[in-house]
């Protein structure tokens, strides 16, 4: 998680409905994430990283959200049973 403000540059794969921009600031730890849906042609409305405070999200332009969550630890094997 990056803090509030800490933002990569991406390039959208269409440009914003209302700004017409083609750039835009995203949280710098999924900017990664989000700049790939977009380079595949998935059309993304806005994303947050969470921050720390909670989870984090992508929204996509057909109305779905994809959810950030951090990964749980494998379990490690039981040795004692
Ligand atoms: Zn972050």
């Amino acid at each position: 998680m990056c803090k509030w403000g800490d933002t990569t540059e991406v390039r959208l794969c269409k440009p914003k409905r209302f700004s017409g921009k083609i750039f835009v600031a995203v949280d710098s730890c999924i900017a990664s994430i989000v700049q790939a849906l977009n380079s595949a042609g998935i059309e993304t409305t806005g994303s947050c990283c969470g921050h720390d405070k909670g989870r984090g999200s992508i929204t996509l332009a057909d109305g779905r959200e994809l959810l950030i969550t951090p990964c749980e630890p494998s379990p490690t094997p039981r040795t004692d049973e």
